[in-house]
């Protein structure tokens, strides 16, 4: 049994859909008080909504995490309704595909601008309240892609998934004298709106791929997420959890059939 963190201040970015919701949600169901961040009100303010009606608490905030006025604007909110910020989750991303050759310069920068300059932007905003306060968490959303895979057409993604890895080895470190931890959850393919967006041929594809035979689910991140944020995991910091139901553990194509075979 894990302690309660009921009452901590947490802020996820990247709330108003898919694996954002459902961690600003879980964080919710166990009574801390979450900002729920996307550029998109509306949407931020619908989560914000379901986490008030499950009986938990919760404002919506509008901010796009490339913009560091935003990101300061964001943490200052954080501070005003909910009197700080113990947990960060920097889980903003996009992934638009382009394949090298036809990947533009305003491609790269988008992808690396929201997914690995926008982490740098929420996690340096939050920082002074978190030293200040001598304790923090910090959980990024990175992925199998970069870090671990690479797929074609994601060459600008996977070096922002894996530029995220190495701000948090450094980050980590920085951060360790004011008991801040620096950890990332590392999604396979997860069942959201922006996985259902790339197309059905590519989520059945990838189904088949996954050795526990479905997609993740986005509880299946906010768990892990949460679990970085407990008391229990104080003295993790610095690491990277896959969460993709074995999807990166086959050899082989052959693997796969053999493992299906049964035999
Ligand atoms: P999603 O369904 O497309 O949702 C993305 C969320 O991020 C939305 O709320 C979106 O709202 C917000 N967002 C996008 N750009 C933003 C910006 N510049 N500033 C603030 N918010 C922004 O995506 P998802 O599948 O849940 O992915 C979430 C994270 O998980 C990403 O970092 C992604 O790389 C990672 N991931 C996903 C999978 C997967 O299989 N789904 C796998 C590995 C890693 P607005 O557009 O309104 O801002």
């Amino acid at each position: 049994m894990f302690a309660s963190i009921k009452g901590r201040s947490v802020i996820v970015t990247g709330a108003g859909r898919g694996i954002g919701r459902g961690i600003a949600r879980r964080f919710g169901a166990v009574g801390c008080r979450v900002l729920v961040v996307s550029r998109t009100l509306s949407e931020a303010q619908r989560v914000a909504a379901e986490i008030t009606a499950e009986g938990g608490a919760a404002h919506a905030f509008a901010a796009d995490v490339q913009r560091a006025a935003d990101m300061a604007a964001m943490a200052k909110t954080a501070v005003d309704i909910h009197g700080g910020i113990d947990i960060l989750c920097a889980n903003a991303g996009i992934f638009p595909a382009a394949k090298l050759g036809s990947m533009t310069e305003a491609d790269f920068d988008k992808v690396i601008g929201t997914n690995l300059k926008g982490t740098f932007l929420a996690v340096s905003a939050c920082l002074a309240v978190m030293k200040a306060q001598k304790s923090g968490r910090i959980i990024l959303t990175s992925s199998i892609t970069g870090p671990v895979t690479g797929y074609p057409g994601w060459s600008h993604y996977g070096a922002s998934k894996a530029g995220q890895l190495g701000f948090m080895r450094t980050a980590a470190i920085e951060l360790a004298p004011f008991n801040i931890t620096v950890n990332s959850v590392l999604p396979g393919n997860i069942a959201t709106e922006g996985l259902a967006g790339l197309g059905a041929d590519y989520v059945r594809s990838m189904e088949a791929s996954v050795p526990l035979g479905r997609l993740g689910s986005v509880n299946d991140i906010a768990n892990a997420a949460l679990f970085f944020a407990t008391d229990e995991a104080a003295y993790i910091t610095g690491q990277s959890l896959v969460i993709d139901g074995g999807q990166v553990l086959p050899e082989s194509l052959a693997a796969l059939d053999e493992m299906r075979s049964g035999s």
